[in-house]
């Protein structure tokens, strides 16, 4: 089965709600009969309402940038995924390299928040990478694995169904460098591979994994004709409508 690729966008910390709805009101036109790919956007958490309401009955669906491990409890400054769920958000991304670098996020609590993230139904969205320190190290390889098989500790295949990876090399992010397509394969395969170990061949050939780094409209489809990538995370360029349908719609 051909994998269907995924085009998510996550705004960080950008943008009240009323640009969230600025944004849809001309985003949603630009993309409106796309079915070739799925789209999805992750605003900040208090813009997710306005998002959701915007994009309600389009083909674009909306993501949170974290997620917490406990349904409720003392977790001052966390979003539970159970209100997450009711608010009727789908896709959720852990671990980016901004939570890691600033926020303390680890690859253990990145495992926590993968098993929640599964358990309420989420597509959750793990991102791995390495920094450009461990790159020039040739630790790449190590890093990425190390990432996967401690996100992925404990996870059933069956449980891990709706999991999407995404390959952001950290060097890549937000800095206008961006991974050679030839690059980002090479990564994506050491990721795929981990995948069989852990959910074995079958389920690791379906596994979706996306980059991320720099994305824009004018290199999204020398990235996305590669074979192995199956779609985009994108920062910066997903703030503007016209540039992120330009990069859906490559
Ligand atoms: C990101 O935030 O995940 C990202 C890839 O950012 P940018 O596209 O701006 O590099």
């Amino acid at each position: 089965m051909p994998r269907i690729k995924l085009i998510a966008g996550n705004w960080k910390m950008y943008k009240t709600p009323d640009q969230t709805r600025d944004f849809f009101h001309a985003f949603l036109p630009l993309v409106a009969n796309h079915d070739r790919d799925q789209i999805v956007v992750c605003p900040s958490f208090v813009d997710l309402h306005a998002a959701i309401e915007s994009a309600k009955g389009s083909n674009v669906a909306i993501g949170s940038q974290n997620v917490h491990w406990a349904d409720e409890g003392a977790f001052t400054g966390e979003t539970s995924p159970l209100v997450l769920q009711a608010i009727g958000v789908t896709h959720a991304i852990i671990g980016h390299s901004e939570r890691r670098q600033y926020f303390g996020e680890t690859d253990d609590t990145v495992n926590m928040r993968l098993k929640s993230a599964l358990e309420a139904g989420f597509t959750p969205i793990v991102c791995v990478g390495e920094v450009l320190e461990e790159r020039e190290a040739n630790l790449t390889e190590d890093v990425l694995r190390r990432q996967c098989t401690r996100a992925f500790h404990k996870v059933s295949t069956k449980k891990a169904d709706k999991l999407v990876v995404a390959y952001e090399p950290v060097w890549a992010i937000g800095t206008g460098k961006t991974a050679t397509p030839q690059i980002a394969s090479d990564a994506h395969a050491v990721i795929r591979n981990e995948a069989a170990e852990t959910f074995g061949h079958e389920f690791a050939s379906q596994l979706r994994i996306l980059y991320g780094g720099s994305v824009k409209p004018e290199n999204a489809k020398a990235l996305m004709s590669e074979p192995e990538i199956d779609g985009a995370l994108v920062g910066g360029a997903s703030l503007d409508p016209k540039s992120f349908a330009a990069i859906v719609k490559y």
